[in-house]
């Protein structure tokens, strides 16, 4: 191949016009593709109470994203109580980033401390723990599939989606005046 013809070959980065590197895309996106989204504020971790959605006695989550179509929600845990907080079993890879305080599996000899990131892996069942000396633990997870609650045999006790997700984020919007509708923003 000649210089002249390796030249043709290779993709035009600028032209004599100018540099094309700031032209943004030119056609449009794919049809069906959903929208995108961008949550401003989404690790003010003191942010309004009203947006901390109660599970359980002293847990409570914010939703960032809620993908029906996809099968995954991301959310922010926080947990102000201490000893263990639930034994599950995940159908689906979780990917967790902690951004206050500390917490462990009992399964594990590992602790997900401040600014770490844990995987946990499709079929495994863990029993969450939140030690006595943490006042506050909030962790960013990224949730794939369903979990399932279970006893320490694996019998299952209940479960959690992501439209049980938006169902609880539906009702304690409605409840504190934000309306049902404000959960229907992170639906993807
Ligand atoms: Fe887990």
């Amino acid at each position: 191949m000649t210089v002249q013809e390796q030249s043709l070959a290779r993709p035009v980065m600028t032209s004599h016009r100018g540099d094309r590197s700031k032209v943004p895309y030119q056609f449009d996106q794919p049809a069906g593709m959903p929208a995108d989204f961008l949550l401003a504020g989404a690790l003010n971790l003191d942010c309004d109470e009203r947006e901390w959605v109660p599970q359980a006695e002293g847990v409570w989550f914010r939703p960032l994203i809620l993908s029906l179509t996809g099968g995954y929600f991301v959310n922010l845990t926080r947990v102000r109580r201490s000893g263990v907080l639930s034994r599950h079993r995940h159908g689906g890879p979780v990917h967790a980033f902690t951004l206050r305080g500390h917490w462990h599996y009992l399964e594990h000899e590992w602790v997900a401390t401040e600014g770490s990131y844990a995987f946990e892996p499709p079929g495994e069942t863990h029993t969450l723990v939140v030690p006595e000396e943490v006042t506050e633990m909030i962790t960013l997870f990224h949730v794939t599939g369903n979990y399932v609650y279970v006893d320490p045999y694996g019998k299952a006790l209940d479960y959690e989606d992501v439209y049980t997700k938006l169902e609880s984020a539906r009702q304690h919007y409605e409840n504190v005046g934000l309306g049902a509708d404000y959960a229907d923003r992170f639906i993807r």
